[in-house]
């Protein structure tokens, strides 16, 4: 099997037409001290994890692969040691050498003369992996890319740059994913989404899951619950092992933050739901940031280990500014937690919910979101976060019950960021959510549900692109319990198209039902417009 992929490679290389010569070389990163040069001598296909960009800005775009040389033992989690001396065997590489990644990147699909060359030195203590960052681009256009090493020659990447900030834009066309338990059904989501005509995925978090549930087990996890770096980069790898996830990835720049799952269930800054130790669970938290940075097209914005800024603002041109926010590393723990088991619950009369000293954001993130709110002069603004904002509350004849993990736990901060929106007079105020497994169109109002509130904004939150969501008698319960929102389904999986005009911003959900199959074909379950100047969401 290795033999024959490697000979495909082989041939491969050798139909690539030869370089263009006048190409500058330029080299990337440093050398850590110590290492040695080493050249790989590939025995498997290194780039079976394929090929990613993200952050696209209107001069550069973060291009990312990861040398991988295959599982120690598939089926099993190795230690770091047998993940290195796989590597070894596959490649020949050592831990006490670095290795060089060459990359090409062309602006026309025929790859006939790359615009561009360069190198990105990589090394095992961050996963062999690569994070080119190519600046001087062109604002606005098309890309393709490629890597290389040794003679292992990478699938073709597509991407792009974001417009101009002052260029009048047309269209914004995105899609919006989350919550992918490979387990619970196959990522025929991705393919639709490769397909179509798109700038960006705009990924919202739960690209991973560290858990699972032996009820709706369609394929398996290997290696149990990840708990160190080494466990969490076999489960990576195993989501990019998915051949319809990295078509997605190659055909589109992907913007992403992140949600629990990446680390750990319900997790809320230092907490879990164990009530561990938070400096034990601070390193755990480090080695799944580590892995996710090692697996994914963002770059880690530091300071370092458990500390990683991941919120950004984004800009298309004139059309749209964008943020996208962090709701786990700074959130004050759930509210009302039961003292044996932590993360959120659905409790009764809570009233610690409504404590403002309780955030979702941070104090540092909500400011300086506040505070991008209160300047951005893009025609849209649009929060693009992991959970839902709108109240998801059930009236009982006892009170009215709320679930702790999402927004409805934080009333005071989800209070002082809708009005932060009605403050700034903005009637363009879009939030973009997932993590709940349900679509959701949603009138978002600083006092939820009471129509003497105006609405200040409107939500869209899309389904799971295969997650199960909640069954219909419950979410047929919330419904009735919350005016605002307009539209909710939980029974189907899939993604959300967000197609942004300077007219109207149009919410398509593209579903099929659970569990998503191999190859099943997505088709529209319902679209809601939200019209330029008039918060709130319309079916269209
Ligand atoms: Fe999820
Ligand atoms: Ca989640």
């Amino acid at each position: 099997m290795y033999r024959r992929q490697f000979l495909q490679r082989l041939s491969c290389v050798a139909s690539v037409p030869a370089l263009a010569q006048a190409v500058a070389m330029v080299a990337i990163t440093s050398t850590p001290p110590g290492l040695r040069k080493g050249q790989p001598v590939w025995r498997s296909d290194p780039f079976a994890l394929g090929v990613a960009s993200g952050e696209p800005r209107p001069d550069s775009v973060l291009l990312w692969t990861r040398l991988y040389p295959g599982a120690a033992q598939p089926g099993y989690a190795a230690t770091a040691a047998e993940q290195a001396a796989h590597m070894e065997e596959v490649s020949g590489l050592t831990e006490d050498q670095y290795c060089v990644v060459s990359y090409e990147i062309f602006d026309h699909e025929s790859l006939t003369k790359p615009i561009r060359k360069g190198e990105f030195t990589t090394w095992a203590a961050r996963g062999w992996s690569v994070h080119a960052r190519i600046e001087g681009l062109r604002p606005d256009r098309r890309y393709w890319y490629r890597f290389r090493s040794g003679q292992a020659i990478s699938p073709v990447g597509r991407t792009r740059t974001a417009p101009a900030p002052d260029a009048r834009v047309a269209a914004l066309r995105v899609a919006l994913a989350s919550c992918q338990h490979y387990e619970q059904g196959y990522y025929s989501a991705h393919t639709d989404i490769a397909q179509q005509d798109i700038d960006a995925v705009l990924f919202v978090g739960d690209y991973i899951y560290e858990s699972t549930n032996p009820k709706y087990r369609l394929r398996s996890h290997t290696g149990g619950v990840p708990k160190t770096l080494e466990a969490y980069r076999e489960r990576h790898a195993l989501y990019k092992l998915d051949a319809d996830l990295r078509t997605s990835h190659a055909a589109h720049p992907w913007v992403c933050t992140w949600d629990d799952h990446e680390v750990d269930n319900d997790y809320a800054a230092d907490q879990d739901r164990a009530y561990t130790q938070p400096g034990v669970f601070l390193a755990r938290r480090a080695a799944a940031y580590q892995a996710y940075f090692e697996h994914m097209p963002v770059w880690p914005g530091g300071p370092g280990g458990a500390y990683q800024r991941i919120h950004q603002q984004w800009r298309w041109g004139q059309l749209a500014d964008v943020w996208t926010l962090d709701c786990r590393q700074y959130r004050s723990p759930q509210a009302c937690r039961d003292p044996l088991r932590g993360g959120g619950r659905v409790v009764l009369n809570c009233d610690e919910r409504d404590d403002p000293a309780r955030t979702m954001l941070g104090a540092e993130q909500e400011a300086w979101l506040a505070q991008g709110l209160r300047t951005a002069s893009g025609r849209w603004r649009v929060l693009a976060q992991s959970t839902q904002i709108s109240s998801t509350g059930i009236d009982t004849p006892v009170g009215r019950t709320i679930y702790t993990d999402g927004w409805d736990g934080y009333a005071a901060a989800r209070t002082r960021l809708l009005e932060t929106v009605r403050d700034t007079g903005a009637k363009n105020v879009v939030v973009l959510g997932g993590d709940v497994h349900q679509n959701v169109a949603a009138q978002l109002r600083v006092v939820p549900n009471d129509t003497q509130s105006p609405v200040v904004a409107s939500e869209y939150v899309t389904t799971s692109i295969t997650s199960r969501g909640m069954g219909t008698g419950a979410l047929d319960r919330i419904r009735a319990s919350n005016a605002d929102i307009a539209h909710a389904r939980s029974d189907e999986r899939g993604y959300t198209l967000i197609d942004i005009t300077p007219q109207q911003v149009m919410a398509t959900f593209r579903t099929t039902p659970f569990p998503a199959q191999v190859g099943a074909a997505l088709g529209v379950q319902a679209r809601f417009i939200t019209v330029h100047g008039q918060p709130g969401v319309v079916p269209a």
